[in-house]
């Protein structure tokens, strides 16, 4: 019995956290994903919330954005597209171009199974080029 409770705890915990994810633009940071499940999950930890995104991801339902030095972040759009990093405030953004299938092509073609290609642009965002 106790052992269906902490699995029902558990799946509860991660459909909150998926929810807040596919509610956002943002791609949020691990913390920034904890203070906003919190709401709901007042006992939520940040541990847990880590560990429940490696579930997901492995799962296939998030997209982990690996980024260099600064804080990692995470999506719930697991559709194929690109992001572009900004190197003054930090934001990823989605980039509003189409998945270029012809380079997954030329990549099989010397000799790779290719199952997807991930890119990150990165520069400085519209907001923080205005003058
Ligand atoms: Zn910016
Ligand atoms: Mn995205």
């Amino acid at each position: 019995m106790e052992g269906i409770e902490r699995s029902r705890k558990r799946s509860r915990q991660r459909e909150e956290i998926l929810a807040v994810l596919r509610s956002t633009k943002e791609h949020p940071t691990a913390a920034m994903l904890h203070t906003a499940a919190r709401r709901r999950i007042p006992r939520l930890s940040l541990g847990t919330v880590y560990r429940n995104l490696d579930v997901l991801e492995e799962m296939g339902l998030v997209l982990h954005i690996r980024n260099g030095n600064a804080q990692d972040r995470f999506d719930g759009d697991v559709s194929p597209h690109y992001h572009f990093v900004c190197d003054a405030c930090g934001a990823v953004l989605d980039m509003p171009l189409p998945y270029r299938p012809e380079l997954d092509e030329a990549a099989a073609r010397e000799g790779f199974r290719v199952r997807g290609h991930r890119l990150d642009f990165h520069g400085t965002c519209p907001a923080c080029s205005k003058p």
